[in-house]
């Protein structure tokens, strides 16, 4: 079975050790998403670095969102983007920074669908690159921190920082709705909402957004745990990947940064203390191995019926298990190459 990871965040330093964890994996090729410097000159030197792999990278951009207050900012980093297509980019990540992150210099948030970003939609349907844009986080990321919460395990200690809860931030809604207006604006750009459109919580409210728009695509990266949560909701995350089958696109979202490697445990993995693997071993073994069972854990929610417990997913304090959906070999196959390579192929429409 080919496998297409296509949502990864690789520094170029550690290129080849992902391509040691993606050897031992099997899989083919990642698409690596640049973090925010990802254009011009420093995009330029990264994808020197990923080329020396050939075809084992797909490099995603960024656009510079630190000149987002200068005039004629989207027509600027239209195009730069223009320059980075032809220099290699193959598509723009967009981080949750827009709606989140970004204000204007009274204090208030950029608007997702604010219209002085619209060239920049526009130029990626005209470049034809997708674009992938994280808008939001589950609904959790906006309730209070305790043990109840469903994704705990990220929004304790070091991590508290993600949670959204009481802090005067834009509820999810509002921006899924921006975001939402971006796609309905921009029919000619192919839009990929990693994991799965920040609706997790409810697949029903998830395939409304794919019924609506022929021009967006999900991830599935960093949701496994919840969609294969219990029996029942694993049910209906089958039906769900199969009715969209044709519209769902497989990445881990695994991580590779001088932050992480040298924990010597997968950025987005999350063991109990005492199920640590190869413990005291070299940090770098460890995080190949640590790397290579979190990207097992997918293979076995999406291909087979194992129930995993305790599997290593960055999720709860408490401990979980993954039902498997044992999907049939078909919709694993699109999911987990076909359909990213038949959107990687498309030729550009001209807008
Ligand atoms: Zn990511």
């Amino acid at each position: 079975m080919k496998i297409i990871d296509m949502h990864t965040h690789v520094f170029p330093q550690y290129a080849g050790l992902a391509v040691e964890v993606m050897d031992r994996c099997g899989i083919e090729s990642s698409v690596t998403l640049e973090w925010h410097d990802g254009f011009g000159d420093s995009l330029r030197r990264h994808l020197d670095i990923f080329n020396a792999h050939p075809d084992r990278f797909t490099v995603f951009g960024n656009v510079n969102f630190k000149e987002i207050d200068e005039p004629h900012f989207g027509a600027k980093a239209a195009r730069q983007m223009h320059k980075d297509v032809a220099a290699g980019m193959k598509g723009i990540k967009i981080y949750k920074a827009l709606g989140l992150d970004y204000r204007h210099p009274d204090g208030t948030f950029w608007q997702i669908d604010d219209p002085r970003l619209d060239p920049i939609w526009a130029a990626a349907g005209e470049l034809g690159i997708p674009v992938l844009i994280h808008t939001a986080d589950p609904i959790s990321f906006w309730e209070p921190v305790n043990d109840q919460n469903f994704w705990n395990g990220v929004l304790y200690g070091e991590y508290a920082w993600w949670t959204y809860y009481r802090k005067g931030y834009p509820c999810p809604e509002e921006l899924l709705g921006e975001r939402n207006n971006v796609i309905a604006r921009h029919p000619k750009t192919i839009f990929i909402a990693p994991h799965i459109g920040s609706k997790s919580d409810c697949l029903d409210w998830a395939a409304d957004d794919l019924d609506a728009f022929p021009n967006l695509y999900y991830d599935i990266s960093a949701r496994i745990p919840i969609m294969g949560k219990n029996a029942r909701w694993a049910r209906h995350s089958r039906e769900f990947l199969i009715e969209y089958q044709d519209r769902i696109l497989f990445g881990t979202d695994m991580i590779y940064d001088d932050t992480n490697v040298p924990t010597g445990l997968q950025a987005q993995a999350l063991y109990q203390p005492f199920e640590i693997p190869l413990d005291g071993a070299d940090p770098v073994q460890r995080y190949i191995e640590t790397s290579c069972r979190f990207f097992q854990s997918h293979l076995d929610f999406l291909c087979t019926d194992t129930v995993q417990t305790s599997p290593p997913f960055k999720r709860t304090h408490q401990g979980i298990t993954i039902t498997g959906l044992n999907l049939p070999a078909d919709v694993c196959d699109k999911i987990l190459c076909t359909t990213f390579q038949r959107l990687m192929n498309r030729v550009p429409t001209t807008a």
